[in-house]
């Protein structure tokens, strides 16, 4: 059985059918009976499912990504509970080591520590309020807490500034976004615990790019330095450096 959240077009309360703004009241109402359906229609047709996941995880990966609510991690890689570790956040960003010890980095020491995850994917996204914030760092002004968090996007916002003449004719936000998730597995990289898995070939991390609109996903390559389709043909890109230990 799959047990995998449904790709079923939206229904009464989600987006599609949310034409005007719904009022506080609604929205909950819609979010409760949401849970009721779950916890009475599709919970008892999966009771085995949910029993065996009930005292213990393996999940496969661990899934940064932005907390828009339009990226659901397990709808577009049509995983089930217990499959992904998922972690999210403004801007999909991963603090630098040693900078905050806050809800990322603790996140990534368990996934690498505790559930010995193999694969650490960084997802950002199209139309990513976050990036277009970078972009425009007078809209932050009235948000102190967003403007301190995305200073760790910063990197990107130079990096694409500096090198402009090489992206031309490419949207800007489109190659911040990319320049982001570079970015933010270069600070993954400086997690010890990930350090040390990369180098012994045991954890392999990946940075890709989804589109809302086409549901296509880009991948980073880190052998040819560029974004590449991750669809059926080819090789998986892949931005895991080289392993320098073997493992004992
Ligand atoms: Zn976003």
């Amino acid at each position: 059985m799959n047990h995998c959240i449904s790709g079923q077009s939206p229904s009464q309360g989600t987006t599609e059918a949310r034409t005007e703004s719904e009022n506080a009241e609604v929205a909950l109402q819609n979010i409760v009976e949401g849970f009721q359906r779950f916890r009475t229609e599709v919970f008892p047709q999966q009771k085995e499912f949910y029993r065996a996941l009930a005292s213990a995880q393996r999940p496969r990966a661990m899934f940064i990504t932005c907390a828009d609510s339009r990226i659901i991690p397990e709808l577009i890689t049509q995983s089930s509970p217990g499959d992904l570790f998922v972690t999210r956040n403004v801007g999909n960003v991963v603090p630098p080591y040693g900078q905050i010890n806050g809800g990322v980095s603790t996140a990534i020491e368990y996934a690498v520590m505790a559930l010995g995850v193999h694969h650490i994917i960084v997802c950002g996204h199209s139309d990513c309020g976050a990036m277009k914030a970078v972009m425009d760092p007078p809209s932050m002004e009235s948000m102190p807490t967003v403007k301190a968090w995305l200073r760790h996007a910063e990197v990107a916002r130079t990096v694409v500034e500096q090198n402009r003449c090489s992206c031309a004719g490419r949207d800007t936000l489109e190659v911040l976004t990319e320049e982001n998730v570079v970015a933010q597995l270069d600070h993954l990289r400086t997690h010890p615990s990930v350090a040390a898995r990369l180098a012994s070939g045991q954890l392999f991390i990946h940075g890709w790019v989804y589109s809302i609109e086409t549901a296509e996903i880009k991948a980073y390559d880190a052998e040819q330095g560029r974004f590449r389709p991750l669809d059926s043909e080819g090789s998986i890109p892949m931005a895991t450096p080289r392993p320098r230990f073997h493992q004992r």
